[in-house]
């Protein structure tokens, strides 16, 4: 991934306490891979105490059959996230305070500085370890409804979390905004289970039933779901998850990402025609758009490449004979599909351009083909993401420095064309008002 989303969240709720939900979270934790794939970690309420394991790698690199063993309880929650190398010790779920909260939550808290005790001992990244010790604090003096309001109340950002108490409560918030997406589902009357991704549920076997409403709380106890919508909804959801984070076959705000990514790959076409002979979508994300684009026009698809390793952004550094290699070494390219054709190349989004540039060189000079169109399923990139999603600064950003000749110049294109702002809110059938645009605009939603 060139962008990375941060964190995926899960949680599950057993109202008999025969049950040991920490696969349940495990298999969760898998299916939310795609949200961050650096860090990992699962926390269990077995009646007594809270324990939690975590750690780097991916979960199924890190946990073993060992490890779940050790998180035995009928209430568990677990979390997904890139790492961040200057706050070593922020791995989540948190679980710090004497173990009496497991927290695990997804987004940006940006006032966390100033709402914290101590705020002179916080560390640059440590927003989660400050609404974990607020919550916690709070649930000593009031019950877990009156203490998840009142910190909201504090908190100024995105954010979507999932907290076990050390009394076998859960519960789940989305701030009022509902920038980061959460939904809920269930196994019959059995177990409740809450998710980043409506996809994470379908994969545990869960019944998906609804997107968490901006602002709404959820507490579950082994008696009762109480569930209040404690602030006024201002949603403000972020665009990016249809275009690009989130799972193909997930529903986000009750919205189906495939759909909205089928609309984009036709707004394409329709915004950027093309006399072309083939269509190839790369990587796995613009698939869909490249589907649709080739609907449109007629034009056929081809599958283009072919992976090799999993869809993961390495952290070994590139050698001299990686770098020669370069992309074929992970997308190696089919010459029947491309050599001697006019190509449109679909890609989910550009960031700095070196993997575009890399892809069209192969095509192009490597492999034979006649030209190469590119056009990418999102609108232009010009600006970071204040709410924890790491998107580049802008000097770094090609489209906020380049126009899209010049990138395609930069690139090795024929052409390049980036969707429009309007296609992307069109393909998602939003308000525009109702959306966080952010990253493509420099405009982002305040308040919540
Ligand atoms: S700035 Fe971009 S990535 Fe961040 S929440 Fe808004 S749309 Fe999503």
């Amino acid at each position: 991934m060139k962008i990375k989303e941060k964190c995926g969240v899960f949680g599950i709720y057993a109202f008999d306490e025969k049950w040991n939900v920490s696969r349940f979270v495990y298999y969760g934790l898998i299916a939310s891979q795609n949200r961050g794939q650096e860090t990992c970690g699962i926390a269990a309420f077995n009646g007594e105490e809270i324990r939690c394991i975590k750690g780097k790698g991916m979960v199924e690199e890190f946990f073993s059959a060992e490890k779940l063993e050790k998180l035995p309880g009928w209430v568990g929650l677990g979390n997904v996230c890139p790492f961040n190398p200057e706050s070593p010790n922020n791995i989540q779920p948190v679980n710090d305070n004497d173990s009496k909260l497991a927290f695990s939550y997804n987004g940006k808290i940006l006032n966390f500085k100033e709402i914290s005790p101590n705020s002179k001992n916080v560390g640059k990244n440590e927003d989660a370890n400050v609404a974990a010790k607020l919550l916690s604090d709070e649930l000593e003096k009031s019950d877990p409804l009156e203490a998840t309001e009142s910190v909201m109340e504090k908190f100024k950002g995105a954010y979507s979390f999932i907290a076990i108490t050390k009394k076998g409560e859960m519960i789940v918030a989305r701030d009022p905004m509902g920038i980061k997406p959460l939904c809920i589902g269930s196994f019959g009357f059995d177990h409740g289970a809450v998710a980043s991704e409506s996809a994470t549920l379908d994969v545990i076997g869960a019944d998906y039933k609804a997107p968490i409403k901006p602002g709404e709380i959820y507490i579950f106890t082994p008696y009762s779901i109480e569930r209040k919508q404690a602030f006024k909804p201002q949603p403000k959801h972020c665009a990016f998850e249809y275009v690009y984070f989130a799972r193909a076959d997930s529903i986000i705000n009750d919205k189906p990402v495939y759909e909205a990514r089928m609309k984009i790959g036709e707004y394409l076409a329709k915004e950027f025609p093309v006399d072309a002979d083939a269509v190839i979508g790369v990587p796995e994300t613009a698939i869909p758009f490249a589907m649709a684009y080739s609907d449109y026009t007629n034009i056929p698809i081809e599958m283009g490449f072919v992976r090799t390793g999993r869809a993961v952004r390495t952290a070994i550094k590139p050698t001299q004979f990686e770098r020669l290699v370069g992309v074929q070494l992970k997308l190696n390219p089919i010459r029947q599909a491309i050599r001697g054709k006019k190509v449109v190349l679909i890609d989910d989004s550009v960031v700095r351009g070196t993997t575009t540039r890399n892809i069209v060189n192969l095509m192009r000079n490597r492999i034979g083909a006649k030209e190469v169109h590119v056009r990418i399923g999102s609108p232009r990139l010009i600006s970071p993401c204040p709410f924890g999603v790491e998107v580049p600064e802008k000097d770094e950003l090609i489209a906020a420095n380049l126009s899209p000749d010049e990138v395609s110049k930069v690139v090795g294109a024929d052409t390049f064309a980036w969707l429009s702002l309007k296609g992307v809110i069109d393909a998602i059938e939003f308000p525009k008002e109702k959306l966080c645009l952010g990253c493509f605009t420099g405009e982002y939603p305040t308040g919540g």
